[in-house]
């Protein structure tokens, strides 16, 4: 592996880094959606938003590593977030992949620009690692099809004008073959949205509910009762991330920085060698990331599909992450307890809400268990459980 960066990348990266620094974003005035809006919408008129996008798409064609720059930069320059990623990372490159020149036309630059926001209906009470259970129905009635049941867990729902749903369209056929792929307007008559508050006490997620809602057939992508091939194509998107590791990284460090701040009896808890023991094994396992990261951008340089490292990845950084904020809480001892605008909290309290919230991480996009499995099955060829 060759860790220099070509001329073009190494232009790539320094224009970037140039425009992140001149355009940081202030305290702009308004609430956190606000900011990351405004933000959002200043990277998007520079060109910077959706950079893998295909250039006649409104993205710039970036190539792997490019991608891989672009995450690293954002990183480094602890920018907000930008808006829309489901639409963004999700159903604009399905749709890309997928949809008619129509429905292309119609959505991907307002997905880009975020005038539409989207979310992901894969998800039901009794279809989640499963999803190919799922039993919300559209039924086809002259140019439309009506959808009735009920998802869960929808990141964003609360703020979509769009939903990529998945549906059974027969269910006579086995599981995988009767699902249609349907892009769902969020003002149609008989949506419901209803929010979740998570253990964090931010409610980012819903629970969706449709009753007779009247989907246009055009809506339909890929062909009907094959929506499982199209879903597939939105999963390898979600799965295909790349840069997870570096941020552990940096989360060792802000963990040694706390270490040194905290106070035990007569002297830091850095002082204590049991703690500087647990530090450098978490150190060593977030490089044991990285270098897992780049094997498996080595394997996507060389025009392979994503591999197992993906799941590897997806497991071991969420876990690390949770094992990380729970040690943080035992340095922290009773000041864990304070969380942010507390007069005395420590960091503004941002370690018991990185605690409560690295929980999701390792449940959203594949639990756990589910990617032991595919590690047992696809790396260590255990037999199915
Ligand atoms: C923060 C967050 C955001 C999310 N956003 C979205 C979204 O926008 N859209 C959407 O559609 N969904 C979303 N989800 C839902 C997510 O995809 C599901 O929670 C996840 O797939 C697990 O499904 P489940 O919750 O139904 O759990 P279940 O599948 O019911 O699992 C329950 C338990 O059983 C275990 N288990 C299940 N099957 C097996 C097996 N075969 N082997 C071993 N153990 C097993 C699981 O690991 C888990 O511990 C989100 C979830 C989170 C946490």
């Amino acid at each position: 592996m060759d860790f220099n960066y070509s001329p073009e990348d190494e232009a790539f990266r320094q224009e970037l880094r140039s425009w992140l620094e001149a355009n940081q974003p202030g305290d702009e005035p308004g609430d956190e959606w606000q900011r990351r809006l405004g933000w959002h919408r200043k990277m998007h008129a520079a060109g910077w938003v959706g950079v893998s996008w295909p250039r006649e798409y409104g993205g710039r064609g970036a190539s792997l590593m490019q991608q891989v720059i672009y995450n690293r930069e954002m990183a480094r320059a602890k920018t907000p977030q930008l808006v829309n990623m489901l639409g963004i990372g999700l159903a604009g490159p399905t749709l890309i992949h997928w949809g008619t020149p129509e429905q292309k036309q119609r959505f991907v630059a307002k997905i880009l620009s975020a005038e539409e926001i989207w979310c992901q209906g894969y998800s039901e009470p009794n279809a989640g690692s499963d999803v190919a259970s799922l039993q919300t129905r559209a039924v086809e009635d002259g140019d439309y099809f009506v959808v009735n049941g009920q998802k869960v867990w929808t990141t964003d729902a609360h703020r979509a004008d769009w939903c990529i749903l998945l549906c059974r369209t027969d269910p006579a056929a086995p599981k995988h073959k009767g699902i249609s792929y349907l892009l769902v307007d969020m003002h149609s008559p008989g949506v419901t949205v209803r929010p979740l508050v998570q253990i964090t006490g931010d409610s980012g997620f819903n629970e969706m509910f449709f009753e007779d809602v009247k989907v246009p057939k055009h809506n339909l992508v890929g062909e009907k009762n094959q929506g499982w091939q199209v879903a597939i194509t939105t999963l390898m998107f979600e799965r295909a991330s790349i840069g997870g590791g570096l941020s552990m990284i940096e989360q060792v460090r802000e963990l040694v920085a706390l270490a040194k701040a905290v106070r035990r009896d007569r002297a830091t808890a850095w002082e204590d060698s049991s703690v500087r023991q647990k530090l450098a094994q978490f150190a060593c396992e977030a490089e044991a990331l990285k270098y897992t990261d780049y094997r498996q951008l080595t394997r996507r340089l060389k025009g392979m599909p994503p591999g197992p490292e993906g799941s590897v990845l997806k497991l071991n950084s969420s876990e690390l992450n949770l094992r990380m904020n729970s040690f943080a809480m035992e340095l922290l001892g009773p000041y864990g307890q304070l969380t942010e605008k507390a007069s005395f909290a420590i960091d503004n309290g941002k370690w018991p809400y990185r605690m409560l919230a690295s929980r999701a991480l390792t449940i959203a996009g594949g639990t756990s268990e589910i990617q032991r499995n595919i590690v047992g099955e696809r790396v260590l060829g255990l037999p199915k459980g």
